[in-house]
């Protein structure tokens, strides 16, 4: 697999591990935060509820001594108006009655225990009854399990909040909050008996914290985060391999062209030898001329120019070399160059290939001219690698399905050249290491032709990339910056 594929696995993995982890992070610190929530708001319902009902026990004592008092003219009357939940009071004077058998039970109880004792629970009409034995009445009292819940001080908005609130007592719960209790999710519950005797109910809350409830935006935030983080890494490690080519690439360059510079020093060495040879034997004429008595100058002076003349040629010979041992820089060299000149003078020089080939290119050229900023010859260069290719991979289908296409556009600052073929294009492991140098699938191919023009075309600040054709073929784009607007139509 190629090192950039790789990354991108890597990075794509390490996305995927990273946002599950802060997701769950981000979902477990919500799930903390709203059961730390619901307890502390249970406990508080627990300590005001349990508030209340020991109220009752008191208000029971008092009316069992009040009773007793000298000016006491029936106080269990007052009652209901001081407390909202005291709905009614029934008396028993001694040797009446109750009306009802539990409530005489409850009053055995009562006197066994010597605290109310509770006669009959309906929590379906949310009422209760207690009852006190006392001397010389006992008391029933009936409560209203609405008005003994403490709604002023209540700490969460009984109709929206999703905690629901029962009170439950053998079996029967007397809902206090209904809250939204719905499926699936993270369920919290809450279980404890009140804190008083006589009135053995307990405060029971649960709160179903669902799906939607996690912080999805959070979430969405922390991928987005990690993406844009990875996509950096990713995008500099591609800088970074790009570098690693280009540097690659100028190494390669730098061999090929000291093997050709060994070519080249033969060559110029045989060409040397021939001026340096002749200046020898005009210089040493000269000599000899000058020790004869007279000496003949006019001889002398044909043997000085002649040795002139080849000290110059030498000189030529030696500037040719170091040209070519100089490294272009095409930056420097870039001109206007129109797109289409350049494509029609290499189809004109390819065109024997084409006949050869049978396949007739189809140019798709704007009428008005393009013109880029480029290095003609390393735009011919490129233009030409592309064009063979292409012929190349033609031969490898039918001559009826030979198609190649060239087409120029011009949009956002580039000129673009397309060449399209219908050969048999190339696979994603082709097309992954297609510009590196030394790549190829031809026998005969040496694998430079597309690294080099990679490089041209970089180094013209344009940039060269390879595609798939749909249904079949291969697609190969040149673009470079299109020239200032002044220059064009300029010779
Ligand atoms: P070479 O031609 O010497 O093989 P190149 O750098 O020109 O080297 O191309 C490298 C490889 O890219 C080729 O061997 C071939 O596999 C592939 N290739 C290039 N152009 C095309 C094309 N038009 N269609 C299919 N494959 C192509």
């Amino acid at each position: 697999m190629r090192k950039a594929q790789q990354h991108r696995w890597i990075g794509f993995l390490l996305w995927g591990l990273i946002t599950v982890l802060g997701c769950v992070t981000l979902a477990r610190m919500e799930l903390t935060q709203q059961r730390e929530a619901f307890e502390t708001d249970a406990r508080i319902v627990h300590r005001l509820l349990s508030q209340r009902v020991v109220q009752h026990d008191a208000v029971m004592a008092t009316l069992a001594l009040l009773q007793t008092a000298p000016d006491a003219s029936q106080p269990e009357q007052r009652l209901s108006s001081l407390y909202p939940q005291i709905i009614s009071v029934q008396r028993r004077d001694s040797g009446a009655s109750w009306p009802d058998e539990r409530l005489r039970v409850a009053e055995t109880l009562s006197r066994a225990l010597r605290r109310p004792a509770l006669a009959g629970v309906d929590f379906a009409r949310g009422r209760y009854q207690l009852v006190l034995a006392s001397e010389p009445a006992s008391f029933a009292l009936q409560m209203d399990l609405r008005a003994v819940v403490p709604w002023s001080e209540w700490p969460m908005a009984p109709e929206t909040s999703p905690v629901r609130v029962m009170l439950r007592h053998e079996g029967q719960d007397w809902i206090v909050q209904p809250g939204r209790l719905g499926q699936g999710g993270w369920r919290f519950d809450f279980h404890k008996h009140l804190a008083a005797d006589s009135q053995p109910f307990d405060v029971v809350a649960l709160r179903q914290v669902g799906w939607l409830e996690l912080p999805w935006a959070w979430m969405l935030v922390w991928a987005a985060l990690v993406a844009a983080v990875l996509a950096g890494w990713l995008a500099w490690l591609r800088q970074r391999a790009a570098r690693r080519r280009a540097e690659e690439l100028l190494r390669l360059g730098q061999v090929a062209r000291l093997n050709t510079l060994g070519e080249l020093a033969a060559g110029m060495a045989h060409e040397l030898n021939q001026p340096l040879t002749a200046l020898l034997a005009s210089t040493q004429a000269c000599t000899r001329l000058l020790e004869e008595e007279p000496p003949d100058l006019t001889v002398v002076r044909d043997a000085m120019a002649q040795a002139v003349e080849q000290a110059r040629r030498a000189s030529s010979v030696v500037s040719r070399l170091r040209r070519a041992v100089e490294r272009p820089d095409l930056a420097a060299q870039l001109q206007p160059v129109g797109l289409q000149q350049t494509i029609q003078n290499a189809l004109y020089l390819l065109e024997p290939e084409f006949k050869r080939r049978d396949v007739a290119p189809t140019l798709a050229l704007p009428i008005a001219p393009v013109t880029v900023l480029a290095e003609p010859v390393a735009l011919e260069q490129i233009i030409h690698n592309l064009l063979m290719n292409a012929l190349q991979a033609l031969e490898q289908v039918p001559s009826k399905e030979r198609q190649l296409t060239v087409a120029v556009h011009a949009e956002a600052g580039q000129g673009t050249i397309t060449v399209t073929d219908s050969g048999p294009g190339m696979t994603d492991a082709v097309l992954a290491r297609i510009f590196e140098p030394f790549f190829t699938t031809r026998d005969a191919g040496l694998g430079l032709g597309l690294s080099l023009c990679e490089t041209l075309a970089t180094g013209m600040n344009g940039s060269l990339k390879a595609g798939k054709q749909e249904p079949r073929g291969a697609q190969f784009r040149l673009s470079l910056p299109l020239a200032p607007a002044a220059s064009e139509g300029q010779p």
